[in-house]
Formats: structure tokens, C-alpha cells, sequence
């Protein structure tokens, strides 16, 4: 993305946010050579479906986000990466099947679903970080199912 202003190719990304029909990002951007500002627009055509937090925020579903955060779960465990390649792709499809949103709660029980299938260990790490725990107890609790 070059400045209109004076050809410079630096122009840094000041501000991203998702456009009403959910189809494009407007990104405000500065050029870092003579500080011209100026607007584009960029089709969201790799994007599957938009991620809707817990707080109502809309994020674009981040494949690479979600895949870190299996392999941290799994991190060490003697793993087959392609499995859980293509346990993420078939979650993937019935994310985007028929919406093009999905809520980030219904992703995580999804994945902690899988996983439990998958390997023992990355769920209950998994599930860590999920339901925040934070002390020994909370831990107990969600063994237990008195936490959902
Ligand atoms: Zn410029």
C-alpha cells in the first residue's frame, strides 16, 4: 500500500475495524515518510465467519490464533499434527456451515469437546485457559461439572 501523496511503500496501519456488512476492513493508514492519511478498504475474502466475543465484540476469525493456542494446550505431548489439522478443519466447517458468525464461547466448548477425544492432557490445559481458572478449587469444580 503505497502513499498517494509521495509514492512512499511505509505506511504504517493506524486503525482496523470491520465494515457494517461484515464483507471488508477499512483501515486507516498513515504514511511514515510525510504523514499523509488516507482510507482503504480490503475485501475479506479469505475470511470464513466473524468471531463474536463474550463482550459483543466482532473479531475476523483468526485461523493461526486459534492454532497456537491448540499447540500451546499440547505443548510436548506426543501429538499427530495432522489430526488435529483436520480435526480444526472439520470444526471449521460446521462454524461456517450455515453463518457467517459464530460466538468465541461456542468455539471453545467446541474445541474442549475435541480435544477431549484427542488427548487428555491439551483438555485439561486447554480447558485452563478457557474457563479461567484460578485457583485449585476452580479446577476441582469444572472436574466435578458444577461448572458448565
Ligand atoms: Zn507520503
Amino acid at each position: 500500500m503505497y502513499c498517494k501523496k509521495c509514492k512512499n511503500l511505509d505506511t504504517k496501519v493506524i486503525d482496523s475495524r470491520l465494515v457494517e456488512d461484515w464483507t471488508s476492513i477499512r483501515r486507516r493508514r498513515e504514511c511514515e515518510k510525510c504523514g499523509h492519511r488516507f482510507t482503504t478498504y480490503e475485501k475479506m475474502e479469505f475470511v470464513k465467519f466473524i468471531v463474536i466475543k463474550s463482550d459483543w465484540r466482532k473479531e475476523i476469525y483468526d485461523k493461526e490464533k486459534l492454532e497456537n493456542s491448540i499447540l500451546n494446550a499440547c505443548n510436548k505431548r506426543n501429538i499427530d499434527f495432522w489430526k488435529l489439522e483436520s480435526m480444526i478443519s472439520s470444526l471449521e466447517n460446521s462454524w461456517g456451515s450455515n453463518k457467517t458468525w459464530i460466538t468465541s464461547k461456542r468455539i471453545g466448548k467446541d474445541i474442549l469437546n475435541a480435544l477431549a477425544k484427542f488427548d487428555e492432557v491439551a483438555y485439561i490445559r486447554y480447558a485452563s485457559v478457557y474457563h479461567n481458572f484460578e485457583t485449585a478449587k476452580d479446577f476441582v469444580d469444572f472436574i466435578n461439572g458444577e461448572e458448565d
